[in-house]
């Protein structure tokens, strides 16, 4: 599936939870000129107003990367311009169930869907998820304005 057929589909599920983003659109960006080896860079949010930026390039991804970069750009907008990287995918796995995972090329894929965890069962994937949140900071990757990827 192209990256377009998934960003309606994904869409379709966050805005029956989140009305508002309803206006969500997806654009090209020509601003996103990482190289082959900037594996995160195919798309980004809080550039153009109400709108996830994508490379072409994202073409050439997986499905599960492209559906699991689409869904962290949503918990991006979801949890708003202060959230970091992991406030992104912890609001994915919070509202949706949905556990995001990272590749090899530190490419997010989703992981498993339907985790619907209640306050006792979730805590080890939340844990898995703050830490990986030190392990970015401490390798000072992290903190941009424009979140990549
Ligand atoms: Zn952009």
């Amino acid at each position: 599936m192209i990256p377009q057929d998934w960003f309606v589909k994904i869409k379709e599920e966050v805005v029956a939870v989140f009305p508002d983003l309803e206006p969500v659109i997806f654009v090209k960006c020509d601003e996103i000129t990482g190289g082959v080896e900037d594996y995160r860079a195919f798309m980004h949010v809080f550039h153009v107003p109400n709108a996830i930026c994508h490379t072409p390039r994202a073409q050439e991804l997986s499905d599960a990367n492209i559906e699991g970069i689409l869904w962290h750009e949503f918990g991006h907008i979801i949890a708003g311009e202060d959230g970091d990287e992991c406030d992104a995918d912890t609001t994915i796995l919070e509202e949706f169930g949905i556990e995001l995972s990272y590749d090899d090329k530190n490419l997010q894929y989703v992981l498993a869907h339907g985790i619907m965890p209640d306050d006792d069962s979730d805590s080890a994937i939340l844990d898995d998820i703050e830490e990986f949140d030190e392990d970015e900071d401490s390798n000072g990757s992290m903190g941009n304005d424009v979140s990549e990827g």
